[in-house]
């Protein structure tokens, strides 16, 4: 189960618009799995291609860590590792219907340490393909709906600091180049 390398923010790969997947072939259901074992192992409840050096829209969602996490006492690191009974990998996953808005806190594996709160909508309806090619249809709300509007904007290039407003996303990109000791050049927003 080989791990992929995260890229990290300011990676100009993080900003690629990424294409739909046209063939389920044994290359992507390769790359599903590698994204799977990656988020796990990071751990992360959310991983997109670009974030592992792919521009195919793909996603990998399991927030099950993270709720179990939250019910329980015990350290995140007991409960690890997930059986994956709640992961969902979506192909060229779109979003088809969303309402409502809530302000939560969020964070991304391709920019380590740095959270913020984010506004995003509270409810949608996602749909794209399994690995077999079928049709999904998935409503949610709350977390599991933030994860998927975090996910799906990495395929179109965009990260969470780009949906704060303009001067706490200047603020927060100036502390993170100053960390990570580069400069974005060229953002897309
Ligand atoms: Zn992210």
């Amino acid at each position: 189960m080989p791990k992929l390398k995260i890229l990290i923010y300011p990676d100009p790969t993080l900003r690629k618009k990424c294409s739909p997947v046209e063939e389920i072939d044994d290359d992507l259901i390769q790359l599903l799995d590698d994204m799977a074992d990656t988020m796990y192992e990071a751990p992360g409840i959310g991983l997109a291609a670009p974030q592992v050096d792919s521009t195919k829209r793909v996603i990998v969602v399991d927030i099950q860590p993270r709720e179990r996490a939250k019910e329980s006492t015990e350290e995140l690191e007991i409960l690890l590792p997930p059986d994956r009974s709640e992961l969902i990998e979506l192909i060229n996953p779109e979003i088809v219907f969303s309402d409502g808005e809530i302000v939560g806190e969020e964070g991304c594996l391709s920019i380590p340490g740095f959270v913020s709160d984010v506004k995003r909508k509270y409810e949608v309806t996602v749909e794209g393909y399994s690995r077999d090619g079928e049709l999904i249809e998935i409503q949610c709300e709350d977390l599991l709906a933030r994860v998927f509007q975090h996910e799906i904007d990495h395929l179109d290039g965009i990260l969470f600091i780009d949906r704060l407003g303009r001067l706490k996303r200047e603020l927060l990109k100036k502390k993170i180049e100053k960390v990570l000791g580069k400069e974005e050049k060229h953002a897309v927003l």
